[in-house]
């Protein structure tokens, strides 16, 4: 049975916003970035993240200064972007769905660039934040390099976590979209949805952005009714998950329908279905004939197995 707890959960990671307008945390000596490139995370051969100094000549290829994530009790953490490197390697899987391709920088013998969703099930709680954090924070850099208000380049203030505006002093913070991901169920059935570009044989819950003005309730009803014509009645938040692909925070939630009739948006989903918690519980066990079983690592997984054991909605559940 693979285990569906989730990636990116709250670790021992100390974000200690009063550090980032201080040098100290630069300047300790056991102060140590986590490497991104173009998203990807440098891993050693177990998919552990690697931890360079910040003297490291490497960090050349850097277009600003590593972000501070934090503080842990081996030292302050940061996350540096190697965004002007390009690799030998080929590159053109990055941005796929599923990047099994590895890069190697030749600053770093023993360790690659991966894709993090194909690691993140055995990152340790503490390593799965710093990369969440990291990764959400640098891909937010790589897209706001001008102020939003006047174009002008902005500067990185704050550890990483501000942009300023030189010309116009706008202060620019980094953001967070807010996702909706939704057990539907229906008696002893719950609702899945594949997309257009899945793998074969990949079904997953219904999500969506949630849109400026929405409560995260209307959220999941407007989804589930967009994507399947399913109405949904009461529902209920149940875990929340960083998802930093790029720069999202999923919403777990439990919605109850109200109707079983599925109409297809087409543009969204390649297919919606009503399945058994029996079929749930085999395709957990990779033995459901259509359906293989959830990614591991992602809050889907979690929240569909949690249904399929009758613990959705225990709160005992999702405390550690
Ligand atoms: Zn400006």
């Amino acid at each position: 049975m693979v285990d569906y707890r989730f990636a990116f959960r709250a670790g021992e990671l100390e974000r200690a916003a009063h550090l980032r307008i201080n040098d100290a945390p630069r300047l300790d000596p056991r102060a140590r970035a986590i490497v991104f490139w173009r998203g990807k995370l440098l891993a050693d051969s177990s998919g552990t993240p690697v931890r360079i100094a910040l003297n490291h000549q490497a960090l050349s290829d850097s277009r600003e200064e590593p972000v501070f994530v934090g503080l842990t009790s081996d030292g302050p953490i940061f996350a540096a972007d190697l965004s002007l490197w390009s690799p030998a390697e080929d590159a053109t899987m990055i941005g796929q769905f599923i990047d099994q391709s590895r890069q190697t920088h030749p600053g770093f013998a023993d360790a690659m660039f991966v894709e993090i969703r194909g690691v993140m099930p055995t990152l340790t709680r503490l390593d799965g934040e710093c990369v969440a954090t990291g990764r959400a924070l640098i891909g937010w850099h790589a897209a706001h390099r001008f102020c939003a208000n006047c174009g002008t380049a902005s500067v990185v203030e704050s550890g990483g976590w501000v942009r300023k505006c030189p010309q116009c002093g706008t202060q620019h913070f980094p953001r967070t979209d807010p996702v909706v991901i939704m057990a539907i169920t229906r008696g002893d059935m719950l609702l899945l949805g594949r997309g257009p570009s899945w793998p074969e044989r990949m079904y997953s819950l219904l999500a969506g952005f949630v849109e400026p003005g929405e409560t995260i309730e209307a959220a999941v009803r407007r989804e589930t009714l967009e994507e399947s014509a399913i109405s949904v009645g009461a529902v209920r938040y149940v875990a929340s998950q960083p998802w930093p692909f790029p720069m999202s925070l999923m919403f777990g939630c439990h919605g109850e329908a109200m109707s079983d009739a599925i109409t297809i948006d087409p543009v969204e989903l390649a297919d919606v279905r009503w399945v058994s918690r029996a079929e749930v519980l085999g395709m957990l066990d990779r033995a459901h004939p259509q359906i293989g079983p959830p990614r591991p690592g992602a809050i889907a997984g979690a929240l569909i197995e949690a249904w399929a054991r009758g613990r959705l909605l225990d709160p005992g559940y999702w405390t550690t």
